[in-house]
């Protein structure tokens, strides 16, 4: 008999879990959905199946794939845990096994053994495939129409290690550009750099190590270059084996970011320094002559990990706000320019993808419009210009929050920007979800559609489109 979860600020309200898969079929839309829409906006982000074991973290949930059929102006629903080796234990034994991140909490029965990870924190469609990404292991592959679980995916076997959630897709090479950190064991500097074909095979490995052990959750590419920002929230397995945080705070450590030529190898990295402050998601980046620019939700401090005393981060440091770092790669010095683009809250930074790694105008993300930030539940949808610096928000409205919008182009040569935001909205009054469509190009205007569930679909974290086939 499953147990009652625990109190946890990431196991209630909407961040609560759901205890139930299915299909809904043509639902209930306001507005227009427009024709241009045809296919599939899939969505990650974690759902416990079980009350934990041990210490509950946000990152730590059973990943859930959540994914909206969109043709001919129609809405269907459907939604699917990934069936993990951890899920499909857990599932026979009517409880959790697994600790979150410390192995001394998992049972017995499971100590050690190797999993194939959460699978709680993206899905891409790439080369042919529907993979659920988690940082920690493999990506693991679904079937894009009925989210069925398929399995582990390694390229052949080609993969080593883990491989961030966060691949970058190179739309003029077609492309995926990716990376695995603690990539030889458990919390380790190592970190590998990956590049995937547009059909789908894996055609380039290197290895380096980074200036110490952190959580590496994002990375960002450009024409000419790949970032590798190496920021101090340190990784421990002494910590941890003192019963400490595996992963906490460390500011004296100080930022390193790693930058490699495309046309080279993990050899000709060149690292550049800077003050402390972390980044879970890159907006874009570019290069143009000598300068690489990077733009990037940047927090002061780490939110969601303590110090390695365990002392709890301070909230009013754990604000993203838009920050623009820019390189001078025809320089000799090791330091680089950082300047906050706006004070407005922000996170879940995305573009108009086809311009991934390009010189780009048009950036959306989700945003809390509230003085008091709320880690995981944002309240606008927002669009910056970065011709005119402008900011364009949408509220979400009155009980209402929302997390990261996706960007589907009008039809594939329309110009940056023209096209649509894709995002789940939770209405705690109605105690259910809904999606809505704006148009990216007037987003204060509000929903061209909204599309309803009876159901809540819980804070994830991230989500992207397959074209054409729903
Ligand atoms: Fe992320």
């Amino acid at each position: 008999m499953a147990k009652p979860f625990p109190k946890h600020p990431h196991l209630e309200g909407g961040f609560a879990p759901i205890h139930m898969e299915c299909d809904a079929p043509d639902l209930v839309v306001e507005g227009e959905v427009p024709r241009e829409l045809n296919g599939v906006f899939y969505r990650n982000g974690p759902n416990a199946q079980f009350a934990p074991r041990g210490d509950y973290h946000l990152f730590a949930g059973d990943g859930m794939i959540h994914g909206f059929y969109i043709r001919d102006g129609k809405v269907s629903y459907k939604n699917r845990w990934v069936r993990t080796l951890k899920w499909r234990k857990e599932h026979d034994a009517g409880e959790a096994l697994f600790g979150a991140f410390n192995p001394m909490d998992s049972d017995e029965s499971v100590r050690g053994m190797e999993t194939d990870g959460l699978a709680n924190t993206n899905v891409v469609w790439h080369g042919g495939r529907l993979l659920a990404l988690e940082e920690a292991h493999a990506p693991f592959e679904l079937d894009p129409f009925t989210l069925e679980s398929k399995g582990s995916w390694r390229y052949d076997g080609k993969l080593e290690g883990p491989m961030t959630a966060h691949p970058k897709i190179d739309y003029e090479t077609g492309e995926m550009l990716m990376f695995g950190y603690n990539a030889k064991g458990l919390i380790s500097e190592d970190i590998a750099f990956h590049v995937v074909d547009r059909d789908g095979n894996l055609t380039r490995s290197e290895w380096f190590k980074a200036p110490y052990a952190s959580m590496v959750h994002d990375f960002m590419v450009t024409r000419d270059h790949v970032i590798f920002p190496i920021m101090p929230l340190t990784g421990s397995m002494e910590r941890a084996m003192r019963g400490e945080p595996v992963y906490a705070w460390e500011p004296d450590k100080g930022v390193h970011i790693g930058i490699m030529p495309r046309n080279g190898s993990v050899e000709d990295l060149r690292w550049f320094k800077g003050d402390p402050s972390f980044v879970f998601h890159p907006m874009n980046a570019h290069t143009d002559g000598n300068m690489v620019t990077c733009d990037v939700c940047e927090f002061e401090e780490a939110p969601l990990f303590p110090a390695p005393d365990g002392t709890p981060g301070d909230p009013e440091k754990a604000v993203p706000r838009l920050t623009r770092w820019t390189f001078d790669m025809g320089s000799n010095t090791d330091d680089y320019k950082s300047e906050r683009l706006d004070d407005l809250a922000c996170e879940f930074p995305r573009l108009d993808e086809r311009f991934t790694g390009l010189g780009y105008r048009h950036g959306y993300f989700a945003c809390d419009l509230k003085p008091q930030f709320e880690v995981g539940a944002f309240n606008g949808i927002g669009h910056v210009d970065h011709v005119t610096g402008k900011m364009d928000v949408y509220e979400v409205g009155h009980a209402c929050a929302t997390n990261e919008p996706i960007f589907v182009p009008r039809t594939d040569d329309a110009a940056e920007g023209d096209g649509f935001l894709l995002a789940n909205v939770y209405d705690a009054e109605r105690k259910a979800s809904h999606l809505v469509i704006l148009d990216a190009q007037n987003v204060s205007a509000g929903p061209l559609a909204k599309a309803y569930l009876d159901h809540r679909v819980p804070f994830g974290f991230h989500g992207n489109w397959m074209p054409g086939q729903a």
